[in-house]
């Protein structure tokens, strides 16, 4: 059987079934059904935030962030070193991406380079908590509050990352969680806003209905709802988030102990209670990289390069930022396979399979 680097988690069928039952007795689709009210309740409890709003994707997330919070046509300073839906979204939107560049330490965006990148047209900022990191939230909320800029975290990553004490979802005017079969939660797709205001919150909700409250057409909007079925899978995942966490931990944890003097490793904060959703390592150089995958792949084994290339050098944007941090990590990272199946024996394989290729 060959390894990927992510596997999605399955509840037993029988507890998925038990939910799919219920949408055939209630006859319910979509539209903001029972069960998506269910795991929207469960989960701001269990995150315990306010204005959690399950949506379609974690792509659509960051395009209802942008539209509620009214961005319309700004520049948005934001990390190269992120999936690319975090650019595309911002584009989508019609608005301009501003690279900042990252520090080196743990991959988020170097908040010491923010302020120089600001112009009259700056409205926001999207930094991402990249593999579950936590970026500087502190001092990006100073730096948006002196000018008067709106902060959303593209949160992907960051289910069940807390950082002092608070879910790092919590975070800035509006941060998004995607829900994607390949993150450490999942209802197959599916995503989330969780918002500051209520207001804003009643205001994307809205947005993401199409912009009308039966007969009463408000604003413009878009279809970002979720079905039942992707609610059903969310609500039997639900129940082994924290087996899901503690699996990752254990193959993180040996992984740190074959791998450390190997590799380098993203420095944890030490107010971040980490969720272990990747395993990211640095090689000394893409060569090494590429040796490894090489090796990797004779065994049937694929690790991922996340992320690369970084995106300020896609090719379809119009500005050219410089960002030799970001450019450089993004040649030399790959993620190792984590996921609550892969077996010590399968782990202790891949490090020695990577320990020989250096
Ligand atoms: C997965 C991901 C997204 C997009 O989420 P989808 O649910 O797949 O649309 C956005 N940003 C980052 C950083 C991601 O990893």
């Amino acid at each position: 059987m060959p390894i990927y680097v992510t596997k999605s988690f399955m509840p037993p069928i029988k507890e998925y079934e038990k939910y799919i039952k219920s949408i055939y007795s209630s006859g319910i689709l979509t539209n903001q059904g029972p069960l998506s009210i269910e795991l929207e309740n469960k989960l701001s409890s269990y995150l315990e935030v306010k204005n959690f709003q399950y949506v379609t994707n974690g792509t659509i997330a960051l395009q209802l962030a942008l539209a509620a919070l009214d961005i319309d046509g700004g520049e948005v300073i934001t990390t190269p070193f992120s999936y690319v839906a975090t650019t595309t979204s911002i584009l989508w939107e019609r608005c301009t991406p501003v690279f900042v560049d990252i520090e080196p330490d743990n991959f988020t965006i170097d908040v010491t380079k923010i302020e120089a990148a600001i112009t009259p047209k700056t409205r926001a900022i999207m930094p991402v908590h990249v593999f579950g990191y936590a970026c500087d939230v502190e001092k990006i909320q100073q730096i948006a509050d002196k000018h008067n800029l709106k902060v959303i975290y593209d949160g992907a990553h960051a289910f069940a990352s807390k950082f002092k004490g608070k879910s790092l979802l919590s975070y800035g005017d509006i941060t998004t969680c995607s829900f994607h079969a390949t993150k450490l939660f999942h209802t197959i797709e599916g995503g989330a806003c969780i918002i500051k205001d209520k207001d804003i919150s009643d205001k994307l909700e809205l947005q993401k209905k199409f912009g009308h409250f039966y007969d009463d057409y408000k604003c413009v909007g878009i279809n970002g709802k979720q079905s039942e079925f992707n609610a059903a899978m969310g609500l039997a995942n639900y129940p082994y988030i924290s087996k899901i966490i503690t699996e990752r931990k254990r193959v993180s944890n040996l992984y740190d102990k074959e791998l450390s003097i190997l590799v380098q490793r993203p420095k944890q904060q030490s107010d971040l209670e980490y969720n272990y959703a990747y395993y990211p390592v640095v090689f000394r150089s893409e060569a090494d990289l590429l040796k490894v995958f090489d090796e990797l792949k004779k065994q049937d084994i694929y690790a991922r390069r996340y992320f690369w290339p970084s995106l300020n050098t896609l090719t379809y944007l119009k500005d050219k930022f410089d960002c030799p941090i970001s450019e450089d990590i993004a040649s030399r990272i790959a993620c190792l396979p984590l996921y609550p199946d892969l077996t010590n024996d399968e782990a202790l394989k891949i490090c020695m399979i990577i320990k020989e290729s250096l």
